[in-house]
């Protein structure tokens, strides 16, 4: 097992995979920007590097920075956390080339899931159904509206380099296909430095449901079942729970689902965590939309039903142990639910609303785990993710669990920042949601 590692990333996640070091024994090292200086990831660790300036570029994605740092305090891994550098192959490749071990999967299976189309088509042939849609990337506007015209409107038109809900674009009708393509390979090009699309057909009102991977380095794999993310807005997940109410809903889903990601992670020889993302439509059916080669924001949802904390497996499989659980001997206690708290206002459109904290208390008691990278007196910049903390509690069912939040989000004081804590509390109640009946539109058709 390593003596040091270091995470290479800030705020709440950093914070958790320092908790999970600890209790394994392992000694800590944090990066931090100038704006983080003091900030409760740089306490929690064992060292602390400043690696530059509070922008991101100039130090949280500065590669060579971080590679130093875990160097000069013999680091022996790194733990990227999520978003950053997590799902960056030519970190992956620089880390490895320093002599140090990375935390996460090899940088070929990110390549090949970092590129949207190439991993639709690889899912289609590993068994993993996926949205009807093109065959890879789409050449040419003629071959749009070859293919749209096939698949019937409405189709989104979808960026091959995308992610957060970036380059995607509907086109209800042959005449707006033009338009959504354009617009997309512009977005596209300037987000990601390539305009390369493919076309999905466009599911209504699906729910986003998704399967924890994991497997060792020996081809054992397993999955720690669904989590249910439609709670979204601006395509970003708001409110996430595990397992997906769809899973009494409609039987054999979480066998049928499990199997189908395991399918593409057994193709793909993946390793560590990962997780199989799908949207599934009103009647049922069930479709791969892409794989985050990383760990989830939601991940504790999964560890609250099934008892295994995962950045833990993370860390042993990286260090070359064997993954000791087989598939049937998981199973799922109860019922979970993850509230994101964003400095952030849905009144105004869910605009960020950074500032300073001041007094600050965290809710806590039987069944409430609080993840926050926040502390009394601290200050929320505008350089960094407005997401300051998630709750996620644990009940015997999901009505319970969804008690535990409303207690949990009304003892926790996050001075004086607007965040969206009245917005849940609100959604908590909702029928809809209560029913278990939401989609991935829903936030945006009740609060925008
Ligand atoms: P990104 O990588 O940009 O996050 P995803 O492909 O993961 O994009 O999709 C993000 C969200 O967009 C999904 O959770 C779902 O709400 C919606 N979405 C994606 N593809 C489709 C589709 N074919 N039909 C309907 N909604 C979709």
């Amino acid at each position: 097992m390593f003596d040091t590692i270091l995470i290479a990333n800030r705020g709440e996640i950093a914070a958790r995979v320092i908790r999970t070091a600890n209790k394994m024994g392992i000694r800590t090292v944090a990066v931090y920007s100038e704006a983080d200086a003091g900030a409760p990831h740089v306490e929690a660790a064992d060292e602390a590097v400043e690696i530059g300036p509070a922008r991101v570029t100039d130090s949280y994605l500065k590669i060579e920075a971080v590679i130093d740092a875990a160097k000069e305090h013999d680091a022996e891994a790194i733990h990227p956390g999520y978003g950053l550098l997590s799902e960056n192959p030519e970190f992956v490749r620089a880390v490895e080339d320093a002599g140090i071990t990375f935390i996460g999967p090899r940088p070929e299976v990110m390549e090949l899931m970092g590129n949207k189309s190439a991993a639709r088509e690889f899912a289609n042939n590993a068994d993993c159904p996926t949205v009807p849609g093109s065959d890879g990337a789409v050449e040419s506007v003629d071959e749009a509206h070859e293919i749209a015209e096939q698949l019937g409107y409405p189709v989104l038109v979808k960026a091959s380099a995308g992610g957060g809900g970036i380059g995607m674009n509907l086109a209800t009708n042959a005449d707006k296909l033009e338009k959504a393509i354009e617009t997309s390979k512009r977005r596209a090009e300037s987000a990601f430095g390539d305009p390369t699309f493919y076309i999905e057909k466009y599911i209504e009102n699906p729910r986003h449901v998704e399967v924890q991977v994991m497997a060792d380095n020996d081809g054992h794999a397993v999955h720690f079942f669904e989590r249910e993310c439609s709670v979204q807005r601006r395509h970003q997940k708001v409110i996430e729970e595990a397992p997906s109410p769809a899973s009494a809903q409609f039987e054999n889903l979480r066998e049928q689902m499990g199997q189908a990601a395991l399918n593409l992670v057994e193709a793909a020889d993946y390793t560590n965590a990962g997780t199989v993302e799908f949207i599934l439509s009103p009647n049922g059916d069930f479709y791969f939309i892409e794989m985050n080669t990383r760990l989830q924001v939601e991940h504790p949802c999964t560890e609250m039903i099934t008892g295994h904390d995962l950045v833990e497996w993370q860390i042993r499989i990286a260090a070359g142990e064997a993954l000791q659980v087989q598939q049937d001997e998981l199973s799922i206690d109860g019922h979970s639910i993850e509230c994101r708290i964003y400095a952030e206002n849905p009144d105004k459109r869910f605009m960020p609303a950074p500032g300073n904290i001041g007094e600050y208390s965290e809710p806590s008691g039987e069944g409430i785990r609080v993840d926050s990278g926040v502390t009394a007196g601290y200050k929320v910049t505008p350089h960094y993710d407005p997401m300051v903390a998630k709750v996620i509690t644990h009940g015997a069912d999901r009505d319970a669990a969804i008690e535990r939040m409303k207690t949990a989000l009304k003892n926790y004081h996050i001075g004086e920042l607007t965040t969206n804590i009245p917005m849940h509390l609100e959604v908590l109640d909702h029928e809809d949601f209560r029913a278990g009946d939401v989609h991935t539109s829903w936030l945006e058709d009740e609060y925008l």
